[in-house]
């Protein structure tokens, strides 16, 4: 494994993708995804620069972050997260990307000694294995999610489903993008709505293309 190489050819292509789409390289960050890793390689990868990191299981990331504290590390949470588990995590993180539901939200508002940026997760796709709130669901989540003061909507997270077709992926972030553009029009008070968290290893060029701002990548760095 050539972590320099790999690092090189994703930050090149994020590069190309963001002209492709007449954006600078900065608006794209990269999230490193290193829940397939070990804390020895993932120190390797902040050796490298990259500052970001993200994690999925609760367990995974409490070892990853007690091992890298030395270092000045973005923590980034990706996955599904079970109430219960809220107050293990949720002062330690600086982005929470899976907000799938209000019950979700109001354990955080109880648990988070201050403001959380978080990503509502939506499901456009219709997968129903998804995670997510649908379209026609978002309204009356904002209603309620907007009591919680310790949240703030930084913007919307999709995953797009594994077997699409580059049509159908740029249709749906597209779709999201859409979706975050009508809630950052609405203006509300913690609900800013400037990012999308689109796009992975196999789609995140497509990504870029529609407005992607934080781009999850594990499989390309560690392959
Ligand atoms: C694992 C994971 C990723 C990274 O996927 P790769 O295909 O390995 O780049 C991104 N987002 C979420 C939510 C994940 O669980």
């Amino acid at each position: 494994m050539d972590l320099q190489k790999n690092k090189d050819k994703i930050f090149q292509k994020v590069k190309l993708a963001a002209a492709k789409a007449n954006r600078s390289e900065d608006s794209v960050r990269v999230v490193a995804v290193t829940k397939h890793v070990d804390s020895q390689l993932t120190r390797e990868i902040v050796r490298l620069g990259l500052k970001d990191l993200a994690e999925n299981r609760v367990d995974k990331f409490l070892t990853k972050y007690h091992d890298l504290q030395e270092n000045d590390i973005t923590w980034h949470f990706i996955g599904n997260l079970q109430r219960r588990k809220v107050k293990d995590i949720i002062n330690l993180i600086d982005y929470f990307h899976a907000l799938d539901s209000v019950k979700l939200a109001r354990e955080i508002q109880k648990r988070a000694d201050k403001k959380v940026k978080c990503f509502l997760e939506v499901n456009l796709s219709g997968e129903e294995s998804k995670h997510g709130f649908s379209v026609d669901e978002v309204d009356d989540a904002l209603e309620e999610i907007a009591q919680c003061d310790k949240i703030e909507l930084i913007g919307l997270m999709t995953m797009a489903p594994l077997k699409a077709s580059p049509q159908s992926l740029a249709e749906l972030f597209e779709k999201t993008n859409q979706l975050r553009k009508s809630l950052q029009e609405k203006n509300r008070k913690n609900m800013p709505f400037t990012e999308l968290s689109m796009g992975m290893s196999s789609d995140f060029e497509i990504a870029i293309q529609h407005g992607s701002t934080f781009v999850r990548i594990g499989t390309s760095f560690f392959k």
